[in-house]
């Protein structure tokens, strides 16, 4: 859907943004540009919307030759994410999510209707958020308006650069998650540009590793963190990079060891309760009473960071390995968690 070829940036003062660039980016397929600030991240970004033009080389979309494609109808195509999100101070939430669909001449209600359906999307309520103003808004929510806005025209492509930046950490796991969800339904052939490598790594199907100017690694996040290319990836990846790779790693059937015999449901002696409901403060159970008799479970497929940070709160030493009806298949153990990321690695 992206392609580059050989693509070199070099601004008018000299300085080589980046330097035969190649790589390509599947229809659907979410590509993160992770790297430290100045290695060309943006330059590359705005190479594929036409806000910069390559030196020398070639940028597809779509199969054609940008260079050729009138800028206007280009962007059309192309929904793009900053980090400053960009909304007008001056008009409400609703009007700046409309702002595409208005200048592609939708009659004004068909684009506040739009542009409802969108905030609803990002999970902003319409009736609520529609009339503020962005200054009205928390940081996380106005991020949340500059992607219903880039989605409004329902663009094929999507660049964001460090569209979560601005934002607090847990704000910011919030919205990618929030992303990664909104993508795996509406699947955008999207480039993410990050200076975060838990970001990248998170958010990719695969990413970018850039070096000064270049791409030193183009890989799933699994086999970057498992198999760096060059020593400046494992340097850029981090020495805990086995413990990264857990948020990648997905539990798989042959990581479980059995359940132990009679076992068909989580067993709760008090029977079914609302997990999220207060435990009895007259429990005279201690540390290792009625909450840790309940086992914790986490279906197949799930990360095994997640299953990590289960069963580090449980006293049992296992977990009960569900499947997607909350059947249990298995258990998982500290030794399963090992042989998993062994598998990862091998
Ligand atoms: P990143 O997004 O990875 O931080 P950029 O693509 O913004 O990096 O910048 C790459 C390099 O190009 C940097 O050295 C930066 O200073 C330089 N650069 C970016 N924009 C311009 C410009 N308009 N004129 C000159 N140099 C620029
Ligand atoms: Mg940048």
């Amino acid at each position: 859907m992206i392609r580059f070829e050989q693509v070199t940036k070099r601004y008018p003062d000299g300085t080589t943004a980046v330097d035969g660039l190649s790589f390509e980016v599947a229809e659907g397929e979410l590509v993160t540009l992770v790297g430290p600030s100045g290695c060309g991240k943006t330059t590359t970004m705005m190479m594929v919307n036409r806000l910069v033009e390559p030196t020398s080389g070639r940028v597809l979309v779509d199969g054609r030759d940008i260079a050729g494609v009138d800028p206007v109808a280009l962007r059309r195509k192309i929904g793009y994410v900053i980090q400053q999100v960009g909304l007008f101070p001056h008009r409400t939430v609703l009007d700046n999510t409309a702002t595409v669909p208005a200048l592609l001449g939708w009659k004004k209600a068909a684009a506040r209707a739009r542009a409802a359906e969108l905030l609803e999307l990002v999970g902003l309520d319409p009736a609520v958020h529609g009339p503020r103003y962005p200054a009205q808004l928390s940081g996380g929510q106005r991020q949340r308006v500059g992607v219903a806005r880039a989605l409004a025209a329902d663009p094929p492509v999507l660049l964001m650069d460090e569209p979560f930046g601005a934002v607090d950490p847990v704000v910011r796991e919030r919205l990618q998650n929030e992303f990664l969800a909104l993508q795996a339904t509406v699947r955008k052939t999207v480039l993410l540009v990050t200076h975060d490598i838990e970001e990248a790594v998170r958010m990719g199907d695969r990413m970018a590793v850039y070096g000064q100017g270049r791409i030193e690694q183009f890989d799933t996040p699994a086999t970057v963190l498992a198999s760096p290319a060059t020593p400046y990836v494992a340097d850029f990846v981090g020495g805990d990079r086995a413990l990264k790779r857990l948020a990648v790693t997905p539990v798989t059937a042959e990581d479980l060891d059995p359940l132990p015999a009679g076992t068909t449901e989580a067993t709760d002696p008090a029977g079914p309760t609302d997990p999220s409901g207060p435990t009895d403060p007259t429990d005279p159970a201690g540390p290792a009473g009625t909450p840790a008799t309940r086992a914790r479970t986490v279906p197949l497929g799930g990360s095994l960071k997640d299953a990590l940070a289960l069963l580090l709160q449980d006293d049992s030493g296992r977990l009960t390995v569900t499947d997607a009806a909350g059947r249990p298949l298995g258990t998982l153990t500290p030794a399963g968690v090992h042989r998993a990321l062994r598998r990862a690695t091998a």
